[in-house]
């Protein structure tokens, strides 16, 4: 055995793939911006522009540092997706000809400057009142009321299609395109919104999370990390011992039990409970005992053939991010957005 480490192995065939699959439920007429926000959440923002660009329409983003990276990589649209907030800024957009978003009015001094030389996206709050202007104010942004530029809003619960939010949200935004004389082109869905309610594609759909597999109803989608470690010690248990930290769980069973080279410092959620799935020889084996910084067990007494230096898989194309979410009560954006820097990189197919 070598030096064990955890590693992330990230296939961008699945990635593509997915993209695809999205694709497929949206109208033609509706243009793809894939969003690589927070280092393409975990995926490497720069490897993901190499290996995206020829799949995608334009790239989303919510720093500067990251909207000049891509640049740097591709020629395609880039939207700076919650603004800027300085003539600094505003004159790096222009130099490195970036979209950008007004969600205030706050704003709108600064941005009325360069409303002649950069394209805007206006966006409009619809009921999820995070960001976005109020409907009754739209009128002091006619200045940017133009077909080069585009309405926006964001769906608060795309992921549950029988909210009526959602409807809601729906029939404001068009309230506001009406309100803006349907002078400008429009973008509202994400990822859950495009397989939701892709007759709202119009024309931009801004799509992140599905494109690497993390939306938890639609499992024709694969998560494209491979998130693993091996195994460096192996436990037999009597009956009523307890385990780890605190002692969380006291077995009812002689148990073997496996120590994996993988803690909470890796990306693996500290707050998972024991009866967590991962993956040891293709087969299913649940957590047990509370996961610390460097390590976590595993019980493998039900495993036939299990030994040290066997790899054991946390998430992958065969086992979705989304199990090990749900049974945690956590998303699989933060699973992904958290995994830190000392696991192991390995791209595929970029
Ligand atoms: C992050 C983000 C998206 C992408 O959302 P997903 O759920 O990951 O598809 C779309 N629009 C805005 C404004 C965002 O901030």
């Amino acid at each position: 055995m070598i030096q064990p480490n955890s590693e992330l192995i990230i296939d961008y065939e699945l990635v593509r793939n997915n993209i695809q699959i999205i694709r497929s439920q949206l109208p033609d007429s509706s243009k793809f911006m894939g969003i690589v926000k927070s280092n393409a959440y975990g995926h490497d923002l720069e490897t993901a522009i190499k290996a995206l660009n020829d799949s995608v329409d334009g790239f989303g983003v919510v720093r500067m540092e990251e909207a000049q990276m891509v640049r740097q990589s591709s020629l395609k649209p880039i939207l700076m997706m919650q603004g800027v907030y300085s003539s600094e800024s505003y004159d790096l957009l222009e130099k490195n000809n970036i979209w950008t978003v007004l969600h205030s009015l706050a704003q709108l001094p600064l941005a009325l400057k360069y409303k002649d030389d950069l394209i805007f996206w206006l966006k409009v709050n619809t009921g999820m009142n995070r960001l976005g202007v109020e409907l009754n104010k739209l009128d002091q942004f006619t200045d940017f009321f133009k077909s080069s530029n585009v309405l926006m809003s964001h769906l608060a619960c795309s992921d549950n299609p029988e909210d009526k939010l959602n409807k809601e949200q729906f029939f404001r935004f068009n309230e506001a395109w009406t309100n803006v004389g349907k002078s400008m082109q429009r973008s509202i869905l994400n990822s859950n919104g495009a397989m939701n309610f892709p007759e709202h594609a119009y024309d931009w759909s801004r799509i992140g999370i599905g494109m690497y597999g993390g939306l938890s109803n639609f499992l024709n989608l694969k998560t494209a990390m491979r998130f693993r470690s091996q195994i460096v010690a192996v436990q037999n248990l009597k009956s009523g011992e307890r385990v780890g930290y605190g002692g969380r769980i006291k077995i009812s069973r002689d148990t073997k039990l496996a120590i994996v080279y993988c803690g909470y410092a890796d990306g693996f959620p500290q707050t998972a409970v024991d009866g967590t799935y991962v993956s040891i020889n293709d087969q299913m084996v649940p957590i047990l005992g509370r996961v610390s910084m460097d390590l976590l067990s595993i019980d493998i007494t039900n495993l036939s053939q299990c030994v040290i230096g066997d790899w054991c898989e946390f998430w992958s194309e065969d086992l979705s991010i989304n199990a090990n979410a749900e049974k945690n009560n956590l998303i699989s954006y933060e699973l992904m957005s958290k995994l830190s820097p000392r696991v192991k990189r390995q791209y595929l197919n970029v």
